[in-house]
């Protein structure tokens, strides 16, 4: 009897601590999950398709349906790149060709008319690790500016080109070129008729007041722009627009001006603006907020409200940004009606939004 009671015990003893390895083997695992997410290289990435007087009651369902499609579609090419192990250029870059594929925002294919009915655009892209930028302006024949902005920044030793010559360069970078005509779409075209009408009739009642009023106030922007972490732990901006309706004398704005629209720096962030650009190049806003981040110590969040809310309304500006940080903190920040926007950051989760709060 003795002896089966020893025997059972040593089965007990056995069995008892085969239990404990399988569920200390169980918690390794677990650790192990745990500590793979945690360590494993955080990346993100948000985007904007502009920002101005964007009104629900404005808008049709099957309208906000196609911009929140189009939002989602582009956030996710950029994530894909990012999520395996792609460059935050890479990620910018393609996120923008989609939204410059699609006539529904004032970029490539949607780009607005100036006031001569040409469609001349402006572009750039920033390497926040090095610091390299790119940026091309008035440029009519380049289906993807950004694309031309990128080899500006990679295959030539200046920074920004513009009008003819950034043609002829595209051309020997076997760009991709359309005819002037490709740029065409009836509803910017509409626009600018609307545009020159109350322009004519602003004239005939107060000359002064004819070039910003119908030039501005009712304009719904619609810039593209993109911002990235990658894994590696760096960030790039870019960038890409047809400007605002009715521009004369080759006016350039603020998205192809390095620290006005577009910035990026592993130290600090990486910020893309969209708005009324003339205030944004006054401002330099994109630097504005990278600088209040470097030397004062502020958070991604607290400088686009600093830059956005207080010193571009101060200034008489109006528009907004998307940002992220070196710790892939996001800032979606606008003082207009409404900005067309998405979010996405590692785990796949997605913010979509198009109206103020
Ligand atoms: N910032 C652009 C410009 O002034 C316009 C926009 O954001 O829609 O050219």
């Amino acid at each position: 009897m003795k002896k089966f009671i020893l025997l059972l015990s040593i089965i007990g003893f056995f069995s008892c601590n085969e239990k404990t390895e399988v569920n200390s083997a169980e918690a390794n695992a677990s650790n192990v999950n745990t500590e793979e997410q945690d360590s494993a290289p955080n990346f993100g990435i948000v985007i904007h398709g502009g920002a101005g007087t964007i009104l629900k009651e404005n808008m049709s369902d099957s309208l906000e349906n196609a911009y929140r499609a189009k939002l989602e579609e582009a956030i996710r090419v950029g994530h894909e790149i990012l999520a395996n192990g792609g460059t935050s250029l890479e990620a910018v870059q393609a996120t923008i060709n989609v939204m410059e594929d699609s006539p529904l925002f004032n970029a490539g294919k949607g780009a607005v008319f100036t006031n001569a009915g040409t469609n001349e655009m402006d572009a750039s892209i920033m390497d926040g690790a090095t610091l390299d930028a790119g940026a091309v302006a008035g440029v009519t024949t380049v289906k993807n500016p950004i694309d031309l902005a990128y080899e500006v920044m990679v295959n030539s030793e200046h920074v920004m080109m513009a009008g003819k010559g950034a043609e002829i360069f595209a051309k020997q970078q076997e760009m991709e070129i359309v005819d002037p005509d490709y740029f065409y779409t009836e509803s910017r075209y509409k626009s600018l008729k609307r545009i020159k009408e109350s322009e004519q009739t602003e004239l005939d009642h107060d000359s002064r007041s004819a070039f910003v009023d119908p030039f501005i106030k009712d304009s719904k922007f619609g810039t593209v722009g993109c911002a990235a972490l990658d894994k590696h732990g760096n960030l790039a901006a870019g960038t890409s627009t047809g400007g605002m309706t009715n521009k004369k004398w080759g006016r350039i704005g603020d998205a192809p001006i390095i620290g006005a629209g577009t910035y990026a720096n592993n130290k600090t962030c990486a910020v893309s603006g969209t708005g009324w650009g003339e205030f944004f190049i006054r401002g330099v806003v994109a630097y504005d907020i990278s600088a209040l981040m470097e030397y004062q110590g502020l958070s991604l969040q607290e400088a686009a409200r600093r830059v956005i809310q207080e010193k571009n309304p101060e200034l008489g500006g109006n528009g907004g940004i998307i940002a992220i940080d070196h710790e892939g903190n996001v800032s979606m920040e606008f003082n207009t009606a409404g900005m067309y926007r998405a979010k996405m950051n590692k785990d796949g989760e997605l913010e979509i939004g198009i109206y103020g709060e």
